[in-house]
């Protein structure tokens, strides 16, 4: 399915329609500003673009949200509070030893 790119000759903002052959009836006016005056501009990604093709684009980052995200849970790093905890010489009064 092609996708086409137009620009608005009233406010120049550029918006893409996806066109279905005999289904989807090329626009007449600006989806941004709804003027009459737009016309048809040359695309770099006419053929083959997908909704899939944009998640793919987008997965990268995505991907690395979801890692970023991830590397802050509890779960990240399960030793963690060892690194937080005051080993036994280092600390004035360790108190009584627990007698099991
Ligand atoms: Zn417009």
């Amino acid at each position: 399915m092609p996708l086409f790119a137009y620009r608005c000759d009233e406010c120049d903002g550029r918006f893409e329609v996806l066109v279905r052959p005999n289904r989807t009836p090329e626009p007449t006016t600006c989806k941004l500003c709804g003027a009459e005056a737009i016309h048809k501009v040359p695309t770099a990604f006419a053929l083959a673009h997908s909704e899939l093709d944009a998640i793919r684009a987008l997965d990268p980052m995505y991907k690395r949200m979801v890692e970023d995200q991830m590397a802050k849970t509890p779960e990240a790093e399960p030793m963690r509070h060892l690194a937080k905890m005051t080993p036994f010489d280092v600390v004035d009064d360790p108190g009584d030893p627990i007698d099991f």
